[in-house]
């Protein structure tokens, strides 16, 4: 197994040999694992952590997916839309304590039209020229995409959700398509963003073959940032009993990523954090070195709430800030004042 992690990164893995490296967790191999992605992430971004500002924009959507506590199916949720003044708000609040990139994610919300976002983009752009925006709201077309680009937005996150087609199948209702997916995948590259895929870990009808074809994906595309956590089961939703997704396997999945694909930029994510108090640590140590505390008002805290008991790690003091600097700094690393791009784009 040593063997084969030393390969990954060096030559293109095979489904078998992904697989076999899924199938082949132990305790000892994720150490290892999580050595080695240490080191390839030093070597690439020294002992840095970026830190994003998240903004939940929006949880009203027009999507279905069966995972999902703001799916649009979901008569309990209480929806809510930020307000342009309120998103410039949060940004100004977020610069003040250091951050120098802001992610807007919501919902498929039809009201963040094209000129809309094109307005507000500017008008962020304007205040805070140094900071990057990253985009995290769903399947556009094209052109909304080229339009939302040229306004200044940098990156986009859009997770694959699974690289196995059938598997998507299973996820979401039939009015969406993997096809679709991954197309806006391709057209985000094309119109020049830094572009985020990633999945959920233990999400359901999962296998160690989907969760190799997802590697697969990862290993030939090369997102600029792939974003993992484990699935959490949400009570309002037709995937209510099945179970969370695992800790541990999320931390090895992390290390074989950055081990796939050194430069990529990994965040240890808000689920992660969710399903184990001291899990953003642990994806760290894994090899993650992105963290996204959260900037938006207390509306959001209460209703974007894709999973039960969704952690909310705001960052609304220079002290909440400072102690995110300590929890990083006690593991070994420094949460950085920059816009974190990645390498190719820095
Ligand atoms: N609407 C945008 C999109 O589709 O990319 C962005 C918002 S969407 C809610 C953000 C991500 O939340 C999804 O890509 C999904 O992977 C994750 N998510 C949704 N429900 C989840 C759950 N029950 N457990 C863990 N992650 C979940």
């Amino acid at each position: 197994m040593l063997e084969l992690l030393r390969q990954a990164g060096k030559r293109p893995l095979s489904h078998a040999e992904l697989k076999a490296l899924i199938e082949g967790y132990s305790p000892t191999v994720a150490a290892e694992a999580a050595a080695l992605a240490d080191e390839a992430r030093r070597a690439v971004y020294g002992d840095a952590v970026f830190i994003r500002g998240l903004i939940e924009i929006s949880n009203i959507c027009k999507n279905d997916c069966y995972y999902c506590g703001i799916r649009c199916g979901n008569a309990a949720c209480r929806r809510y839309r930020l307000t342009d003044e309120e998103i410039l708000s949060c940004c100004e609040q977020g610069y003040t304590l250091g951050f120098r990139t802001f992610v807007l994610q919501g919902g498929e919300d039809p009201a963040f039209s094209d000129e809309r976002l094109c307005l507000l983009l500017t008008a962020i752009k304007r205040a805070h020229p140094d900071a990057a925006v990253t985009l995290s709201l769903g399947e556009r077309s094209r052109e909304s995409y080229e339009k939302l680009k040229a306004a200044g937005a940098d990156r986009y996150l859009l997770r694959h959700e699974t690289a196995d087609r059938e598997h998507y199948g299973r996820l979401h209702p039939a009015a969406m398509s993997y096809d679709e997916r991954f197309r806006c995948l391709r057209d985000l590259r094309e119109c020049g963003f830094q572009v985020g895929a990633g999945f959920m870990v233990g999400s359901p009808y999962q296998t160690t073959d989907t969760l190799a074809e997802d590697l697969q994906f990862i290993q030939d595309f090369r997102p600029e940032m792939c974003g993992i956590g484990p699935f959490i089961p949400h009570r309002d939703t037709p995937f209510r009993d099945f179970p969370s997704g695992s800790v541990d396997l999320t931390c090895y999945l992390l290390s074989l990523i950055r081990l796939l694909h050194p430069t990529v930029l990994l965040p240890a994510t808000t689920a992660l954090g969710t399903a184990a108090t001291d899990g953003r640590e642990r994806g760290i140590r894994a090899g993650a070195n992105v963290v996204m505390p959260n900037l938006s008002p207390e509306v959001a805290k209460t209703n974007y709430q894709l999973y039960n008991n969704k952690l909310f790690t705001g960052a609304e003091s220079a002290a909440e800030v400072d102690a995110l600097r300590a929890r990083m700094a006690a593991i070994g690393y420094t949460v950085v004042t920059d816009r974190g791009d990645h390498k190719n784009f820095a």
